[in-house]
């Protein structure tokens, strides 16, 4: 069965890009299934009003909880299956590759895509008491809404799901799978501008190829995210000691 996908958002228009490239591929396949849902589907005033101004003062609106209650009363029945809410908040747990690797487990992800200043937070709560629900933060700034982290978070966990991307080996060495950042890379031609392609990756030396490539890894970690290396387990080190 395919990896269900539901997205409540104010702007629908925002996650057309999910009908493109591989993601929309996938979809043709039948390998996910993703829907999305206008919030103001679950409105019933004239004005289909989805804010309001928040308790005890201050900038901006805040989202109504009726709305998005009303929709996930709809879309997650109670003697069904629960899918595992994502919550997108510059106050959430970081993503990470880690993260979106956890996800990709899952049969059933459905995403609550704030606006304004966010989300009432009795929805999240009352949320909690149906389904996992984990709000997850794309960094440290803020964006105008969840739409665009919900690209990202879809983005990175589809790649992940066996068969959505054409050659599943291509996963292995990237960036951040291994706690590493990747080395750089090259093609044709060998030659180009007067820069020419390092010596090694034309050798054909197998083994001094994938040394290289760890090396120029580490070298290209320690000047970049010195954060990653830190956070290395020890053995990697007596590895490397053994290797070199
Ligand atoms: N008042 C909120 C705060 O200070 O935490 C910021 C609200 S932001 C303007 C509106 C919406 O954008 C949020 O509800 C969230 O869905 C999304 N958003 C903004 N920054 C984000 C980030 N770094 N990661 C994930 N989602 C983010």
């Amino acid at each position: 069965t395919p990896t269900r996908l539901d997205v409540v958002t104010l702007f629908p228009e925002y996650l057309q890009p999910l009908e493109l490239s591989l993601i929309g591929r996938a979809r043709q396949r039948g390998m996910l299934d993703v829907r999305v849902h206008e919030l103001r589907t679950w409105t019933h005033d004239v004005h289909r009003t989805v804010d309001d101004s928040p308790y005890g003062g201050g900038p901006g609106m805040i989202m109504r909880p009726e709305p998005w209650g009303e929709a996930f009363d709809e879309l997650v029945p109670e003697d069904g299956p629960r899918p595992r809410l994502i919550v997108p908040s510059p106050a959430g747990r970081p993503f990470t590759q880690r993260m979106a690797t956890e996800l990709a487990a899952e049969p059933w992800l459905m995403f609550a895509c704030g606006r304004y200043e966010g989300i009432d937070q009795r929805v999240i709560d009352h949320a909690r008491t149906r389904m996992e629900v984990t709000e997850v933060s794309l960094g440290d700034y803020v964006l105008f809404g969840g739409e665009v982290a919900v690209l990202v978070i879809v983005e990175a966990v589809a790649r992940l799901i066996p068969g959505v991307l054409g050659n599943a080996a291509s996963i292995v060495d990237e960036s951040h799978s291994d706690g590493l950042l990747e080395a750089p890379m090259y093609t044709k031609p060998a030659e180009w501008r007067g820069l020419e392609v390092p010596e090694i990756l034309l050798s054909g030396h197998h083994a001094r190829i994938v040394r290289w490539k760890r090396d120029r890894a580490l070298l290209r970690t320690a000047q970049e995210r010195p954060d990653l290396l830190a956070a290395l387990p020890s053995e990697f080190f007596d590895e490397y000691d053994r290797s070199v």
